[in-house]
């Protein structure tokens, strides 16, 4: 039987400079290769004409560049567009690109637009927070580096004619990137790698909801920006909502958090991303705990409205009190954005993406006898 094909996608420039020594060759040719694949965007072998030619007919037969495909692409009245795509088993999951005009001097290198990507990691999700629609559906497995890498070039490959590309990636889509570990380093080293997508390690972010032991692991291998998914300021409400905190409490979490940005060094601070939710987490009292609770950590604030979907059972606060949260945070020195809500004319907001996900839970049913009853 012949071995499976490698879909080159999923391995990062270690990983090719493996794969190529192990075909008795240099390192050196796996560097080659990346530059092919993703500065040149060449999928032929054959066109590849600075590698050997025995090297050429053996990627031939035994490498892929399979992609994700497409099931379907939605564009928002806002401009953010949404995909639906097929993984190899069948199941769909969602991307998004948020395209933003950046205002006065531009980017870094002068650009005016921030094209942000938001990538799914896994097939659904494990972790069942409370007021999330991905959780919903269940969960059906991890995504392979290949799908997780193929998302940014899909994306890439949509802005090109215009001349555009993804300017910032967030593992912000469906599923827990840290219980994906190995794929999602993968991928992510290629989109910092210069013989790749070349981000900076600022433009890349992992978001977790808590997961503790990742993100000890993650502080002795990379270098991305880290966003938590922390919602609560007391043990008691974060059970509720992030039920994973059950398992790393808050101490427990605030503690990694401070090792992984004090690895990070140079001043870099960790995202702390919070869903506003209708007397739930909304009050001055959370706003004042939370801002005790996060003295010690180098961060900056990101709250999110909650965004509905159906039979949550959960509210977005009103305008006035989530300007009043805001403040009350600005007031006591942290730098709190407002996440505008974009795309949710076509659910592609935070919490809004659900793909369609043959669930190995039985959550899915649960949660659609819920709507059910609800509509009835
Ligand atoms: N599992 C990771 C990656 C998902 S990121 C994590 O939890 O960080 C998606 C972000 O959107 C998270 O901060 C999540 O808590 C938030 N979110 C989920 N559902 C939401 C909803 N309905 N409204 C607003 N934000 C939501």
């Amino acid at each position: 039987m012949n071995p499976p094909s490698i879909n080159l996608y999923g391995l990062d420039r270690s990983g090719l400079e493996q794969m190529f020594v192990q075909q008795g060759l240099q390192a050196f040719r796996g560097r080659q290769l990346m530059k092919w694949l993703y500065h040149q965007q060449r999928t032929d072998f054959a066109a590849m004409t600075d590698l050997p030619l025995s090297m050429r007919n053996w990627l031939t037969g035994h490498a892929n560049l399979e992609l994700p495909a497409v099931h379907s692409h939605k564009v928002s009245a806002d401009g953010t567009c949404k995909w639906l795509l097929q993984v190899d088993n069948g199941n769909l999951v969602e991307m998004v690109l948020i395209p933003e005009q950046i205002t006065g001097e531009g980017g870094p290198t002068g650009e005016k637009m921030r094209h942000t990507l938001c990538v799914s990691s896994q097939i659904g999700c494990m972790l069942d927070c409370s007021f999330c629609s991905t959780g919903k559906q269940g969960f059906n497995g991890n995504l392979s580096a290949a799908a997780i890498v193929g998302q940014l070039v899909i994306a890439n490959r949509y802005l090109q004619p215009s001349g555009q590309q993804v300017t910032n990636v967030v593992l912000m889509g469906m599923g827990e990137p840290l219980l994906n570990f190995d794929a999602v380093l993968s991928a992510t080293n290629i989109m910092k790698d210069d013989m790749a997508f070349g981000l900076s390690k600022r433009r890349v972010t992992i978001s977790t909801a808590g997961v503790v032991p990742g993100i000890y692991r993650l502080a002795e291998v990379t270098d991305v920006a880290l966003a938590i998914s922390l919602h609560a300021p007391f043990d008691e409400l974060r059970n509720e909502l992030v039920p994973v905190n059950r398992k790393y409490p808050l101490r427990e979490l605030l503690d990694a958090c401070r090792h992984y940005v004090r690895s990070l060094g140079e001043r870099r601070k960790l995202v702390i991303e919070y869903t506003l939710i209708k007397g739930v987490n909304d009050q001055p009292e959370h706003a004042r705990a939370l801002a005790e609770l996060l003295r010690p950590l180098r961060c900056k604030i990101n709250l999110i409205p909650f965004n509905p979907f159906p039979a949550s059972g959960y509210q977005r606060p009103s305008t006035e009190d989530i300007y009043h949260f805001q403040t009350l945070l600005m007031r006591s020195g942290y730098t709190t954005m407002l996440r505008t809500t974009r795309g949710d004319d076509i659910d592609a907001a935070c919490g809004q993406l659900v793909g369609q996900v043959t669930d190995r839970t039985r959550r899915q049913s649960r949660y659609l006898a819920r709507v059910k009853a609800a509509a009835s």
